[in-house]
Parts: C-alpha cells; sequence; structure tokens
C-alpha cells in the first residue's frame, strides 16, 4: 500500500483531516446529532443543490440534513418523503464549510423512510430496487447480450418499462458489451499475464525496485457495458510496470445509496471491503475507474458502514489518473506522445469534485500532442446514477443537465470527456457525442497497437508504424 500523499484539497475523503462521525456507537441506529449542530444555517448547501434550482417544492439540503436531526432530537418526527427527491450528487456536502456530515445524513435519513415509509409492496420500492442492483440485471443480460440488446431496444419494452415500472422512455437503454471486462481478463490469463508483463515493462523501464501492484474495482459498468475503459486501465498500468489484480468484487453501492437500499449496499460492501482489504494486505493500492465507485469506498463505506478493514480501504483507494500523478512522471511519461482526439468537451463528475480531483483530466491530458480539451464547466450532468432513469425525475434531470448540454455544444468538436458512466450516459444522450473515458485518451498516447494510438517520434514527427514506444525501446506485448 501507498504512504503518498494525495494532491487534493482539504476537503478529500481518505486524507488525514477528513474524520466520519461514528455512526454506531452503541445505539441501534445512527446518531448524526452531533454533525447536526455544526451547521450554522448559511445556506450554502441549498445555493449549491442543482435540484433545488429547477425544483421549487424541493425543499434543499439543509432541511434533508441537518433541520430533520434538530426535529428528531426534539419529538418523534418521520423523515420527509422529499429525501427521495435528492439526487444523491453530494454538491451539498462538499459546499458545506462547517463539515456538517450533509451525505451521510441524507443517506441515513432515505434509509430510514424506505424502512419505515415506503411499502414494500409498492412498484416504486421495486422499481428502485432494480434500478439499485443494475449489477443482478447485468449479470443475466450479459449472458446472451445481443439478445439482451435486442429486447432492451424494442419500444414495446420502453413502453412497458415506463408504464409499469416507472422507468423513463426517453433514454436508450444501454447495450451490453459481447465480452465482459471479467471475460476479456480471464481470457488474457489474469493477474499471473499482468505479472509477467509489469514485470517485463520495469526491465525495459530500467526500474530495479520493489514490484508495483495494484487491486482494479472495475464496478459494473466498465464490466458490463464499457470494458475498454477497464481494459485502458489495466494497459496504461502495466506498461508503467505494475501488476493488476482484479479481486472478486460487487456494486459499489452508490446506486443503492441512492435509493435508501441500506441493507443491499452493506452486503456489497461487505463483499468489497473482505476482498479489497485482502488486496491491500498483499501489497496493493486500490484503483477505480469510476469516480462515483471511488467516492463509494473512500467515504460513503466508513461514513455508514462499521465493517473490518473499512478504514484501510478508505485511506488506500485511488482514482486511475490520480494514482499515477502522485506515484509516477505522468506528465514527463506523457511529453513527446500523441493521439488523436482533438476537441474533447470534459465534464467534471460531481462526485469527482468531492474528491478534489476537478482540473486534474485536463491539466494531465493536455501535455499530449493533438489533445484539446475544453472545461465545460461545473454544473451537474442532472443524471446522478439512477436518479435521471425515473420517469417522474427525467424532466428535473434535463433540466439540470441543460447548462451542461449548452456549454458542450458551444465548445469545437463532438467528442465528451468524462470519468463517470452515467454523466456520459447523459451527455450523449443531451448533445449525440460520443464519450470517452480519460483513461482511454492516456492508452492511445502511451500503449502502442491501441485504437487511435500514434506517437511522435523523437524528431517531433509522427511515427506512423505503431510500433516501438520510444526511439530504441520495444514495448514487451501487444496491446492485449
Ligand atoms: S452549508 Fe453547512 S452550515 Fe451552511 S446551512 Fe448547509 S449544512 Fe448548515
Ligand atoms: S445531494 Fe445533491 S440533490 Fe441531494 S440535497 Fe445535496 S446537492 Fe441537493
Amino acid at each position: 500500500m501507498s504512504d503518498a500523499t494525495r494532491p487534493t484539497d482539504d476537503h478529500v475523503p481518505g486524507d488525514d483531516e477528513f474524520d466520519p462521525i461514528e455512526v454506531f456507537p452503541e445505539a441501534d441506529e445512527m446518531d448524526l446529532r452531533p454533525g447536526a449542530d455544526n451547521c450554522y444555517k448559511c445556506s450554502t448547501c441549498d445555493t449549491n443543490c442543482p435540484v433545488a434550482e429547477v425544483d421549487d417544492e424541493f425543499p434543499g439540503p439543509k432541511f434533508q440534513g441537518p433541520e430533520q436531526w434538530r426535529l428528531k432530537r426534539q419529538s418523534d418526527h418521520d423523515v420527509d418523503d422529499s429525501i427521495m427527491k435528492c439526487s444523491n450528487c453530494m454538491r451539498c456536502d462538499h459546499a458545506c464549510p462547517s463539515e456538517v456530515p450533509l451525505s451521510q445524513m441524507h443517506n441515513s435519513a432515505r434509509g430510514e423512510y424506505v424502512d419505515e415509509r415506503m411499502s414494500k409492496r409498492s412498484l416504486e420500492y421495486w422499481r428502485n430496487r432494480l434500478l439499485s442492483n443494475y449489477r443482478l440485471m447485468a449479470h443475466l443480460g450479459s449472458k446472451v447480450p445481443r439478445l439482451t440488446n435486442f429486447v432492451m431496444g424494442l419500444t414495446l419494452t420502453s413502453v412497458f418499462n415506463e408504464k409499469v415500472l416507472g422507468i423513463t422512455s426517453e433514454r436508450e437503454f444501454p447495450e451490453f458489451a459481447t465480452e465482459t471486462f471479467r471475460e476479456w481478463w480471464r481470457a488474457r490469463g489474469g493477474s499471473d499475464a499482468s505479472r509477467e508483463r509489469a514485470q517485463a515493462a520495469r526491465e525495459e523501464r530500467g526500474e530495479s525496485g520493489a514490484e508495483k501492484r495494484v487491486a482494479y474495482f472495475h464496478g459494473c459498468y466498465s464490466n458490463y457495458n464499457t470494458p475498454e475503459v477497464g481494459k485502458a486501465l489495466v494497459r496504461v498500468y502495466e506498461h508503467f510496470g505494475y501488476e493488476v489484480v482484479v479481486p472478486e468484487q460487487r456494486c459499489s453501492g452508490t446506486p443503492m445509496f441512492a435509493n435508501g437500499m441500506l441493507d443491499d449496499a452493506r452486503r456489497a460492501a461487505d463483499t468489497n471491503v473482505s476482498e479489497l482489504a485482502a488486496a491491500i494486505e498483499d501489497g496493493a493500492d486500490v484503483i477505480a475507474s469510476c469516480t462515483s465507485c471511488s467516492m463509494s469506498l473512500r467515504q460513503e463505506y466508513p461514513e455508514l458502514f462499521d465493517i473490518d478493514g473499512v478504514d484501510d480501504v478508505s485511506s488506500n483507494t485511488w482514482e486511475g489518473l490520480e494514482y499515477l500523478r502522485v506515484h509516477e512522471d505522468l506528465e514527463g511519461e506523457l511529453e513527446g506522445t500523441r493521439a488523436d482526439v482533438p476537441n474533447l468537451a470534459y465534464h467534471v463528475p460531481c462526485h469527482a469534485r468531492n474528491q478534489g480531483l476537478d482540473g486534474q483530466a485536463i491539466e494531465v491530458l493536455t501535455t499530449i500532442d493533438g489533445v484539446e480539451a475544453q472545461d465545460v464547466g461545473e454544473s451537474c450532468s442532472g443524471i446522478s446514477g439512477t436518479y435521471g432513469w425515473k420517469e417522474e425525475h427525467y424532466e428535473t434531470s434535463m433540466q439540470i443537465g441543460e447548462e451542461m448540454f449548452e456549454h458542450m455544444e458551444r465548445a469545437d468538436g463532438d467528442t465528451g470527456l468524462t470519468e463517470c458512466p452515467t454523466c456520459a450516459m447523459q451527455m450523449e444522450h443531451g448533445t449525440g457525442y460520443e464519450i470517452k473515458h480519460p483513461l482511454e485518451v492516456l492508452e492511445a498516447a502511451l500503449v502502442p497497437n491501441s485504437p487511435g494510438t500514434e506517437r511522435a517520434a523523437t524528431d517531433g514527427g509522427i511515427d506512423e508504424t505503431v510500433g516501438p514506444n520510444r526511439e530504441g525501446q520495444d514495448e514487451p506485448f501487444g496491446a492485449n
């Protein structure tokens, strides 16, 4: 595991100053009242809430958090049903100047609302449970991906989803890949093959130090829908000499928190913490390619669950680009590289901002020749995972996203860039742009034979042969 310091601001989960309050002291239920007492009613959280900005009926994060907890202190107060309108973007949590644990309050209030007030026979409950457990659907659907993609693309299916389940028919269901990331990983030889590739890369790089190892938390979407993101992470990390291991894992829990399904989230967290803590014990750091997954492992797990190893997992989890910035000379490595992906419109996901990661993708990627990226602003994309898939929230979700769509359309080009898979869905839905992950751009610049890779020769020209990485150096393996 790493001793390196995160290059982030002082509000970053996982650093020394982040101190989640004890939620399970000896009581049966969470006691967040001390956190509520920190609130001095400045309303900064309310002015940063994208839902409150477009929905006059949503009382906002101050009410959902500290005010509800104050009410609970005074009387037998039920959680207000408006908590289900919060999209869990966590912008309020980031904005609060007084360290009020808003996200922890909202997550626990949603859990209480679902447990105590939502009928377990209602379609809303089962729709939310289905959306929260996307991994289960994806696991089944990806067994027969072509058939599933065909069925999910039928108008009849969309109509059924909207009329019966309350899942909007305005969005196209994301397609399943014909080969999942884990299938590709196994066919490629798993961690044994990765160890050999990493060792050969370290020899090529003249590194004589200790082995370097990372445990990849791919999450659901990179496994079932966009395995190219996971492949890019593996190839880029191996290029730097890292052995990649891919532990058993379940959903990070992000959609479960957002829907108040805390029992489901707890079960997933039990598996993830146990597997990732074992990998950390073996010397690995945990790397996630999705910023909501890293957010969940870093902040939401220790805030909500008292599981052995949860603090270790929290403090040893990193986002894919962030880790390389801290542990390698990433910008030096990228000097003289080329990737032909001009005019990228970059959107920073809210959960990336919460981890202090805003700005890093543009800063790093624009050191690559041929890459131009424009930040399209700080607004929320509006989809917030499952939120924008619900029929009753679709219009709100699109209203929130309007500013981002406009900025994307004003940027030159028609390719978007973001680290969050659901922000990517919203960006594509609102603009029709193709969306890439920053790791795919890194892969194109650093790993020969990857799609789109071209390498600048040392004389400043472009190596059209897409062969050796640098003059006089052979890449040990092709881009398998
Ligand atoms: S930003 Fe923090 S201190 Fe200000 S009203 Fe919201 S919770 Fe209270
Ligand atoms: S998490 Fe987002 S939607 Fe929910 S209250 Fe906070 S800012 Fe508003």
